[in-house]
């Protein structure tokens, strides 16, 4: 008879390494401090980064148009599921990174499937950062196209790649923006020097810039004066903008391939009415004011330093994200479960995610926590170091 002991015995094994781990499950919607088993506890592991997913305006345009349009889409995008609202947003995300044009996604995770599996034919190489997020990757594995991996941010490595690679039709570069572990920024002026010396396309994946990094939060691209040189930019709607989607902005030819192409767009239906007009007001909140991604950062500068005042080591962060490396899997679990028992939720994260000795506690800094909050968090450090080192 069929049975499930193959996954039993894969649970077991998570459990003996310490990586078992049940899902927490909040009292509280989305906010700076949220209710845990009855609990208050200092959020610092969302990436809820202006705290626009509690946003008045854009609840408001939320319950207006769901008043307007109903709950749902009724069908994806190319049959009758694009209504008003979806147009709205492609058209204020196009003007926001300053694009031809933008296409929307259902996440972030789908518009790298879509876009990549897209534009991505056996005649062509793709060539990756080894850290790129899962979702590139996942992507990456749907094309038939060559791949090559360089070791991070290694720029020498890349051009080794470039140069070896000529006999491909297309040849397509591809970063985060922001490295969602360690929190450090690609080298996209090296990247986009090199895709212009060899004719490759640059692709950022901008999830965790978008909203934080460049003017009003505009991303990775603008942050370093490099606007018109990237040839596809993907960003998020789930993280700073505080609501869920994704899309990308680009090209209107690119654009008009993509309707025709991208599978997560042609077969699943389109974001709700309520969640593609929050996306909107909340782009629009992120360009009439650049007050909320100030503060993101002074917050991020100072949790930083306070962090290494203490001693810990903040790895390569330079963003707010901002690692606290333990090391050993175990270890660093336990002192995330200490942080927990002194009212602080960050998450750690050990192998397979990162490498077996570079486990650590990651803070996500955002620009609701006052300094009250991030010196409530360092003391909670201190204090929870003290009792791992007991
Ligand atoms: C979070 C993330 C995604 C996925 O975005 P969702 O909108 O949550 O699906 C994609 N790429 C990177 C780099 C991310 O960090």
């Amino acid at each position: 008879m069929a049975d499930w002991n193959s996954l039993y015995e894969e649970l077991e094994n998570l459990k003996k390494e310490g990586r078992y781990r049940p899902l927490t499950v909040w009292d509280s919607g989305s906010d700076t401090w949220m209710t845990l088993n009855g609990r208050r506890v200092l959020q610092m592991s969302s990436n809820n980064y202006l705290g626009l997913t509690g946003h008045p305006g854009l609840k408001e345009a939320a319950i207006a148009a769901i008043r307007e349009y109903g709950a749902g889409s009724g069908s994806v995008r190319t049959i009758t599921g694009t209504l008003r609202i979806h147009d709205e947003l492609e058209r204020e995300l196009a003007a926001f990174k300053g694009t031809e044009a933008a296409l929307v996604f259902q996440s972030g995770f789908t518009a790298n499937q879509g876009v990549l599996a897209s534009i991505l034919g056996p005649d062509d190489v793709v060539i990756s950062d080894e850290l790129n997020h899962a979702s590139i990757i996942d992507g990456i594995r749907l094309t038939k196209s060559d791949r090559k991996i360089y070791a991070h941010k290694d720029m020498d490595q890349l051009e080794a790649i470039l140069k070896q690679s000529g006999g491909y039709k297309k040849r397509v570069i591809v970063t985060d923006g922001v490295f969602s572990m360690d929190g450090d920024i690609a080298p996209l002026p090296a990247i986009v020097e090199l895709a212009e010396a060899y004719d490759a396309f640059v692709y950022v994946d901008d999830a965790h810039a978008s909203g934080v990094l460049g003017t009003n939060g505009k991303g990775t691209t603008d942050h370093f004066g490099l606007n018109g040189r990237v040839h596809i930019q993907i960003g998020t709607l789930s993280k700073a903008v505080g609501v869920v989607g994704g899309y990308v902005a680009c090209e209107q030819v690119l654009k008009n391939y993509l309707i025709h192409k991208a599978r997560p767009f042609l077969f699943s239906t389109s974001q709700t009415p309520a969640v593609a007009a929050s996306c909107l007001a909340a782009v629009r909140v992120l360009r009439q004011s650049g007050e909320l991604i100030a503060k993101l950062w002074d917050n991020a500068a100072y949790f930083r330093a306070g962090v290494q005042a203490l001693g810990f080591d903040t790895g390569a962060s330079e963003t707010p994200i901002i690692p606290v490396i333990i090391g050993n899997p175990a270890k660093t679990m336990r002192f995330s479960d200490l942080l927990l028992e002194e009212g602080v939720f960050a998450q750690g994260i050990v192998y397979p995610t990162v490498a077996m000795d570079k486990g650590r506690v990651r803070f996500i800094v955002t620009a609701g926590h006052t300094r009250a909050d991030l010196d409530f968090a360092l003391n909670a450090l201190e204090r929870a170091s003290r009792k791992l080192g007991e």
